[in-house]
């Protein structure tokens, strides 16, 4: 997961607010598992994630921040889109009018 990243760039991630990367169970996993090629599997990663003891704390982190990539709390980019989306994080595209939508228009 993006665990690995963050503290080989961010040594003060331990402590304050990412104190639960301690408890990680992606620590020491390969951190390819969560960034796989697109279309290859993230079921291995996800299930690391299933019985990670801080997947809340991961996800509200990567949907928070906007984590791009990766597998964060046990869901994919798309999957965090999404719910970025539903919390109205992210800018939604007006709504074409059926006036800009009809023939001739
Ligand atoms: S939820 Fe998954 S990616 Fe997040 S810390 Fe746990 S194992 Fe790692």
């Amino acid at each position: 997961m993006g665990l690995v990243q963050i503290n080989a760039e961010q040594p003060e991630a331990h402590g304050g607010d990412r104190a639960w990367q301690d408890l990680a169970n992606c620590l020491g996993v390969d951190p390819d598992l969560f960034f796989p090629e697109r279309g290859a599997s993230t079921r291995e990663a996800k299930e690391v994630c299933r019985a990670c003891v801080v997947r809340e704390e991961c996800l509200e982190y990567a949907i928070v921040n906007g984590e791009k990539f990766g597998i964060w709390g046990g869901m994919s980019e798309r999957e965090r889109r999404r719910v970025r989306r539903a919390r109205g994080l992210t800018r939604v595209r007006e709504p074409r009018t059926a006036v800009a939508d009809s023939p001739g228009a």
